[in-house]
């Protein structure tokens, strides 16, 4: 694909050189028909059952955002007071919250009772917790099903290597636990790992929780977890997460489950990326450039501050060059690294990508940044964080979040 964003016509009509111009860079732009478009999508993975896409909001808590998933009938995870927070002030009811914590203490804990939010506990501990706080109260356990999954060791959350979940020997505590306390266990979830493009993991991970959930009597709700990819590479023409495949393959393993169970609770997911993560660009200038010991350096603001996965997570993101307003084409490409305004060496973008050759005053378009971007940001080197707008349906433009200033920062001290 020659370009991403003139292809889905990303920017509406706008002029990124414009957008860049009036609302400053680094700057995050999404756009409003392919968020709803893939949150739509993950709201019909199940159709035959009684069936919810809990968004998982860690990708993205704009709240703008969040607005969007309600509308589309998302219902929602969150992993933090924070997080609970945001969603109430976007308008969902508590019903369509699930808390996802870990290691929280007592007054988190409190809160998500107080406000009457189902809440999974992550380890024995939390279930006792939970117990002694809200006797003969409802209650999910999340499970390690002792299967990951994932792009990288830091985002495979299930398996014998994480810390995530109860694994399936501690089940008879569970059950121990649950009559101390009087609780019903009504939910049991897990969550795999981030970013598979085969749907084979998941699948045997469905199996395997649908194994485990036999044991359980009184479920309402068995949660898959999340991680459905997107193609990071689309410019190398990678191809989407094969959802119609794998919504064939989910089924007759959803009507065996049904059929020893004898009935079918709620099933959920939890995808995040999935929803958010195309919806948005990153516009960044490019400030300077140098040629170091035969290396060629683009020097722009986006910095790890801005984006930080590709220094974390070594993640790619495809890169597209505008200039004046226009993507410049890629039939001429030369090797760059693509680096950001940190002091850091390992503050990299892209490195020894080929690109079109960039010049001092392009901007640097950045895919696929919708999530674990702005909700990863941090202040690092004293750089206030950027502002995101939203390109609606209609073309208009709309900031859903101001830029931080100097005196944002300011102020905590
Ligand atoms: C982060 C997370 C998700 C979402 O993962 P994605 O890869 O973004 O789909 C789902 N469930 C839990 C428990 C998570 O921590």
């Amino acid at each position: 694909m020659n370009s991403f964003i003139e292809n889905v016509n990303f920017f509406e009509g706008n002029n990124p050189e414009e957008l860049a111009k009036t609302y400053g860079t680094p700057l995050y732009v999404y756009n409003e028909k392919i968020l709803r478009n893939r949150m739509d999508a993950v709201a019909k993975v199940i159709t035959k059952y009684p069936y919810t896409a809990n968004y998982s909001v860690k990708a993205n808590t704009n709240i703008h955002i969040l607005k969007l998933a309600l509308e589309e009938g998302n219902n929602c995870d969150a992993m933090s007071v924070g997080e609970i927070q945001m969603l109430l002030k976007a308008g969902f009811p508590k019903e369509r919250i699930f808390f996802v914590p870990n290691n929280v203490s007592e007054e988190e804990m409190q809160f998500a009772i107080d406000n009457g939010i189902m809440t999974s506990c992550d380890s024995l501990q939390q279930l006792e917790l939970y117990g002694s706080l809200n006797k003969g109260g409802k209650v999910a356990v999340r499970i390690n099903p002792g299967v990951g999954a994932g792009h990288h060791e830091k985002v495979i959350t299930g398996g014998k290597k994480t810390k995530f979940g109860i694994s399936e020997e501690f089940i008879p505590k569970i059950f121990e636990i649950a009559e101390k306390y009087n609780l019903t266990i009504a939910g049991i979830n897990q969550h795999i790992g981030s970013l598979f493009m085969d749907p084979q993991p998941y699948l045997d991970a469905v199996t395997n929780i649908l194994r485990i959930a036999l044991q359980f009597k009184d479920l309402e709700f068995i949660d898959f977890g999340g991680g459905y990819g997107i193609p990071y590479h689309k410019l190398d023409d990678e191809a989407v997460f094969p959802m119609e495949d794998f919504k064939k393959r989910l089924e007759p393993i959803l009507d065996d489950f049904v059929a020893k169970y004898g009935r079918a609770p709620l099933f959920k997911s939890e995808p995040g990326r999935f929803c958010v993560a195309e919806g948005s660009v990153i516009l960044g200038r490019v400030h300077a450039v140098k040629h170091n010991n035969g290396k060629t350096f683009a020097g722009t603001d986006i910095g790890m501050n801005v984006l930080v996965r590709p220094s974390m997570y070594d993640s790619w993101h495809d890169i597209e060059v505008i200039r004046e307003g226009k993507v410049v084409a890629r039939d001429n490409l030369m090797e760059q690294t693509v680096t950001g305004n940190i002091c850091e060496s390992g503050d990299i973008l892209a490195k020894d990508r080929p690109l079109p050759e960039m010049k001092r005053g392009d901007l640097a378009c950045v895919l696929d940044t919708g999530a674990y971007g702005w909700s990863m940001c941090s202040t690092y080197n004293s750089r206030p964080r950027p502002a995101e707008v939203l390109i609606c349906k209609d073309g208009s433009v709309k900031l859903i979040r101001r830029r931080e200033t100097i005196e944002d920062l300011m102020k905590l001290f």
